[in-house]
Formats: structure tokens, sequence, C-alpha cells
């Protein structure tokens, strides 16, 4: 019998942790563990943000989806993992001590590392949860005209709903029958489509924010924010009525401490998903040390992997299933303009795109047959 332990009930650690029970034995055990029994599908958070659905829609009991599958599941939080002896630590929650593990899959997902720009906390809003994009949709609803600046900070990992925002705001402000002068600004430290490096999606994204009037600052590398302003580590500043920026990222901290991650507390995997320099040890999601942006289609494929490979080393196989890293991503612009861009980022093949209203209806068939398969 093998003790299988999952870090996370996101993406990685749902899909990782459901694989396992469809196709290990009843004799092994599954148990994950995350800091709360709500599963949120983080890329509707933009509508929730907007209004278009309920917390209820982008939301679902992960216990029970767990419990049902017959994998424990325990409401706590991770505060380190000790390979050498085989345990992690839970800090606080259902459980409080050690718990221990033949397998360990990681799959926390990724920090904001807010502190990094000053201000941040008191004067930005963000959409990177529940509770921060309602609040975001309530400045938006309070809104009364003038400059609306949207973007990225160093270290960000993720353009979609930055995009997706300005998209939002420009339809809704069009929309809306009351007069409310305004001008929605794109603040990013690169240039559009650079975390992918290609000049194709880039001049996509360009002219579609063109066509909607909307302006683009590359080259804005925000490292401080006071009540009205932003300022850039190279000297540019930006006033603002109303800010929304995706705060720098870094690692989940639990691992933090093992030398086996990068500078920014990203886990070296390989493309088996076994965590460099660990035995029996797996990594998959916002947490891994990939380039490029940080998406769930990404962390869904990684803990496939994850979870196949781990399969075979309990029946003393060898791994041979290898993650690729590509994007495939709906940027919605809740229009003709909708963009679909599919890019392998480990190889110099360029991007494909593609735009229609479809996409935005495809995205939402996504969210759907999500909830269906996994809630
Ligand atoms: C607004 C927004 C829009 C997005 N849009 C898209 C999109 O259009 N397309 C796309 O592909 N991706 C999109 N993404 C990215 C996508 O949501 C992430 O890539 C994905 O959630 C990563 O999955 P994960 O399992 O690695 O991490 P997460 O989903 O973040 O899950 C990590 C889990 O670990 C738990 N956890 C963390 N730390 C601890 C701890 N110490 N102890 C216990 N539990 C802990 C968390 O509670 C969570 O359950 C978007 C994200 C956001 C925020």
């Amino acid at each position: 019998m093998a003790k299988v332990l999952i870090l996370g009930g996101g993406f990685a650690g749902v899909v990782a942790a459901q694989q396992l029970a469809r196709e290990l034995g009843d004799e092994h055990q599954i148990t994950l563990v995350s800091r709360s029994r709500k599963f949120i599908f983080y890329p509707a958070l933009v509508r929730l943000a907007f209004g278009k659905c309920e917390l209820s829609d982008v939301s679902f009991d992960v216990r029970r989806s767990m419990l049902n599958r017959r994998v424990n599941f325990v409401e706590g939080e991770v505060a380190r993992i000790c390979p050498d002896e085989q345990k992690v630590i839970i800090a606080h929650g259902e459980v409080e001590g050690d718990l221990t593990y033949d397998y360990l899959i990681f799959a926390l997902g990724r920090r904001l590392a807010t502190e990094r720009i000053t201000g941040f906390y008191e004067h930005a809003h963000h959409l990177l949860t529940v509770e921060k994009a309602l609040e975001f949709g309530k400045a938006v609803t309070s809104f009364a005209g003038g400059r609306i600046v949207v973007g990225e900070c160093p270290g960000a990992r993720m353009p979609v709903p930055v995009y997706e925002t300005a998209f939002a705001l420009s339809q809704l402000l069009q929309d809306s029958d009351r007069h409310k002068p305004y001008h929605i600004t794109v603040v990013s430290p690169d240039s559009p489509g650079k975390q992918l490096d290609d000049s194709n999606v880039g001049n996509a994204l360009l002219s579609t924010l063109n066509a909607r009037g909307i302006e683009f600052l590359s080259d804005f590398p925000i490292d401080r924010v006071t009540a009205g302003a932003a300022t850039t580590s190279n000297g540019h500043g930006i006033n603002f009525d109303l800010l929304m920026l995706v705060p720098p990222f870094a690692g989940a901290p639990a691992a933090s401490h093992l030398g086996i991650t990068n500078a920014e507390s990203y886990i070296n995997v390989d493309s088996t998903m076994r965590v460099n320099g660990l035995d029996r040890v797996y990594a998959a999601g916002d947490c891994v040390n990939f380039s490029g942006p940080k998406l769930g289609h990404m962390a869904v494929r990684q803990a496939e992997v994850a979870a196949a490979n781990l399969i075979a080393e309990i029946n003393g196989l060898q791994p041979t299933s290898r993650y690729i890293h590509e994007v495939k991503v709906v940027i919605d612009a809740s229009g003709s303009d909708s963009l679909y861009i599919h890019k392998d980022l480990w190889t110099d093949e360029p991007a494909s795109f593609y735009q229609g209203r479809f996409w935005t209806w495809a995205k939402l068939a996504q969210e759907k047959y999500w909830e269906t398969m996994h809630s």
C-alpha cells in the first residue's frame, strides 16, 4: 500500500487526485490537503467582478467532490514539507502537526508578492481572489469617470485578466447610458505578447486594444502606488482614478527552504514533473519553474503527467509521460475580437491565433465542462 499526499485543492491538485483515484487500486491511500474546501474557477473572476456570474457559478465544494471519489480531504494550512522524513507540517486546520507520505504531489499554486510594490495593498485593486474581484467590481460600479489604469507589475506572469478587464471596462462604459468621460490605459513592464515571445500575438492584441480606444504603455515597471498615482522604477508615472493591477507572483513558500526552487521560489522539475533532487516528489501547476505565463490548462496537463508517472513509479515502472509546455488560451473580449492563442513555448514555432465571437462561447463552455467533470 502506498500513501499519496497531494498538497493544494486547485486545478492541479484536483486533477491529480481524481486521476490517482481512478487509476490506483483501493489498497492505496490518497489524501488531499488544502486551506479551503472551496474550489475556485479563477478564469471566471473577471466575469464575477463585472457581475456576469454569481460566486456559486465559479466555485464548488472540493471536499465533497474528493470524498465522492474516495480521496481523503483535509482542510489545513501547509507550513512546509520535510522530504528527508517524508512528512508535511500542517500549521492549523482540521489537523495540526505532521502528515506522512510515501509519494507527494506539490500543487500549492503561487503567492501574490504584493509587498514588493510599495503602497499596493492600500491603493491598488486586483482580482485574483474572490473577495478582491468583488471589491474591484464595486469600485467599477461607483466609478464616476476619469482615467482607468489596468496592468501587470513586474513578475506578474498573468496577462489574461488584464486584457479581459480592459475589454470588459470599455464595453461597460460604452454601453453605459450615463455620460462618464473615461480613458483606459493598459500598462505592462513588457511589450504585449512578450511573455509568449511572439510579436504577431502582440500586434493582434495591440490592434484589438486600439480598435476599442484603449491605450497601451509598455516598458512600464510599476514599483510604487500612492493615492491616485503609480510610478515606475525607470522614472515614469501615471495618474489614475481607478487602478487594477496584477501583483508580482512568487512560488509557494512551503518549499522555498529546500534548495529545490529558483530565486522566485518556483520549484524546479523535469518534463516528467518530478522535482529535481527529491525522490518520490512531483510538482504541478503555478508553483513550478517553467517560463511564460501561469495558466490553468498548464496546471491540468502537468497534474495529469505527474499522476501518470507517480502511478508508474508505484507499479515499479519508469515514468514515461512527458509534459509539453504550451499556451492555449482564450482572451475574452465579449465580441467578434475575442482571441484564441496557441503557442509551444519550448520551440521556435510561431504562435497561431484566431479571432471571433466563437471563442467567448468556447471559454464559457470550457468552464461548464470543468464543473461537470470535477465537482
Ligand atoms: C483572474 C484570473 C484569470 C485567469 N484566467 C485564466 C485563463 O483565462 N486561462 C487559464 O488557463 N488560466 C487562467 N488563470 C490562471 C489559472 O487560474 C491558474 O493558472 C491556476 O489556478 C493554477 O492552478 P494551480 O492548481 O497550480 O493553483 P491554484 O488554482 O492557485 O490552487 C492552489 C491551491 O492550493 C491551496 N493552497 C495554497 N497555499 C496553501 C497552503 N499553504 N496550505 C494549504 N493550501 C494551500 C489554495 O487554497 C488552492 O486551493 C487565471 C487566473 C486568475 C486569477
